[in-house]
C-alpha cells in the first residue's frame, strides 16, 4: 500500500522555506472556517467530554433523516466519510476473490478499502476530457465485482457524471454490485440539473450507496464527521462493523448545529462559484487548461511538468497539489480559497510560469 500523501501543513512549509506568510489551497477545506454555529455547539459540548458519545449518534441521525426525509435506519454516520469507505471495504470485501471497480484517477482511499480487504482492486481510466468513464467501468465489472466507486463530482478531476450515465451503469452491473456514490462535494454541485442524487436511487431501493461529509461545505474537516445512507441491511451491517463510539461528542454536536446553518452554506456556495471563476481565470492568463470544475477545486493543465511549479509556488508561500502524485503529472489541484487568496495564488502562478518561460 501506498501511505496518504496529505497536502503540506502550513507550519511545515514555513519552518522549511523561511516563510512567514502562508497559504494553503491543497486539501478542499473551507476558506470561511468553521460555521460559527458549530464552534458555538462544540464549546457547549466540550463541557461534557467525560461521557462518551450516543453510540447510536440518536439526535444526528434524526436530524439527518429530516435533512434527507430518509428513516434514520438507512443512515450511517463515520468519523469521516473515510471511515465510512474503508468500513463498506470490510463489509462487503472478503479476500481475493473479491474485487472493487474505480475510477484512475479518483478518490485514493477506495485502493485502500480494496488493499485493506486483499481484494482486487480494477482501475479503469478516465475519457480523454477527465470524466469518470462508467461504461468502460461498467465493462469492467465481473461477477466478482461488489463494489463500483463513483466520486460525484471526481476528486482529484472536479468532473461531474449525469443521471442518465447513472441510469444506464445500473442496468449494465452484476445482479450483486452495489454503486457507491460518493457526493463528498455534493453542495457545491446538486444545483446541476443533471445531477444524479444518490438520495432518489436509495429511496427507490436501487443497489446504490450515498455518502456524504461535513468537511468541505461545512466547513468541520478537523472534526471528522461524515454521513452516509443505503438500505436498511447494509446501514445494519456497518452497525455490526463499526467501532461503538466511531463518532464522537464534539463532531456530533458539531454537524447537527452545522446543519441548522443555512446561512453559511450559502455564503459558502457563493464564495466557491465566485472564486472558481477567479481561479479559472487565473490559469487562462498564464495559457493553461483548466477542466470545467463542479466542486471546490480546479484542476488544470499547465502543459508543462508541474512538480517543479508547485515547488516554485511553496517557495512563493503557495501550497497546492501536484499532479505528479495524482498521476496527472502536467496538471496542479488548487482548493477555490478566499478572494484574496485566489488572487495571491494567481500572481504567485504568473511569475512561476514566467520564469518557467511559459507566459
Ligand atoms: C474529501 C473527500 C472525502 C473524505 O471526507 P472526510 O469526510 O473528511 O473523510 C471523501 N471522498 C472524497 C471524494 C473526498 O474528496
Amino acid at each position: 500500500m501506498q501511505p496518504y500523501s496529505p497536502g503540506k501543513p502550513i507550519d511545515e512549509v514555513k519552518r522549511e522555506l523561511g516563510l512567514t506568510d502562508v497559504v494553503k489551497l491543497a486539501s478542499n477545506e473551507n476558506p470561511l472556517g468553521p460555521s460559527p454555529k458549530a464552534v458555538e455547539a462544540v464549546k457547549r459540548a466540550a463541557e461534557e467530554m467525560h461521557l462518551y458519545p450516543d453510540a447510536g449518534a440518536y439526535q444526528l441521525k434524526e436530524r439527518l433523516s429530516q435533512h434527507l426525509d430518509l428513516p434514520p435506519e438507512q443512515i450511517m454516520v463515520g468519523n469521516g466519510s473515510d471511515e465510512l469507505i474503508h468500513m463498506l471495504g470490510s463489509i462487503f470485501l472478503s479476500g481475493p476473490e473479491d474485487n472493487i471497480v474505480v475510477g484512475d484517477p479518483s478518490f485514493v482511499r477506495y485502493d485502500a478499502a480494496a488493499q485493506l480487504s486483499d481484494s482486487q482492486l480494477i482501475k479503469v481510466p478516465v475519457t480523454s476530457n477527465l470524466k469518470l468513464d462508467l461504461s468502460a467501468m461498467a465493462k469492467a465489472a465481473t461477477e466478482h465485482t461488489k463494489l463500483v466507486w463513483i466520486a460525484n463530482p471526481n476528486n482529484p478531476t472536479g468532473t461531474l457524471v449525469s443521471k442518465l450515465e447513472v441510469d444506464e451503469l445500473l442496468t449494465k452491473l452484476p445482479a450483486q454490485t452495489v454503486v457507491v456514490l460518493d457526493e463528498a462535494y455534493f453542495e457545491f454541485a446538486s444545483d446541476q440539473a443533471k445531477y444524479p442524487n444518490s438520495l432518489d436511487y436509495v429511496r427507490a431501493g436501487k443497489p446504490v450507496i450515498g455518502l456524504r461529509t461535513f468537511s468541505k461545505a461545512y466547513g468541520l474537516a478537523g472534526i471528522r464527521i461524515g454521513y452516509g445512507f443505503a438500505s436498511i441491511e447494509i446501514v445494519d451491517a456497518i452497525n455490526r462493523a463499526r467501532e461503538p463510539f466511531n463518532a464522537n461528542l464534539l463532531a456530533q454536536a458539531a454537524a447537527i448545529a452545522a446543519l441548522d446553518d443555512q446561512e453559511f452554506l450559502n455564503r459558502t456556495v457563493q464564495l466557491n462559484a465566485e472564486g472558481r471563476a477567479q481561479l479559472n481565470e487565473a490559469f487562462r492568463a498564464v495559457g493553461s487548461k483548466p477542466v470545467e470544475s463542479f466542486a471546490n477545486f480546479v484542476l488544470a493543465d499547465l502543459g508543462i511538468p508541474a512538480k517543479p511549479v508547485f515547488e516554485a509556488l511553496l517557495r512563493e508561500g503557495v501550497i497546492v497539489r501536484s499532479g505528479h502524485v495524482l498521476g496527472l503529472p502536467n496538471y496542479l489541484r488548487v482548493s477555490i480559497g478566499t478572494k484574496i487568496e485566489n488572487e495571491r495564488f494567481g500572481i504567485a502562478l504568473s511569475r512561476v510560469m514566467a520564469a518557467q518561460g511559459k507566459s
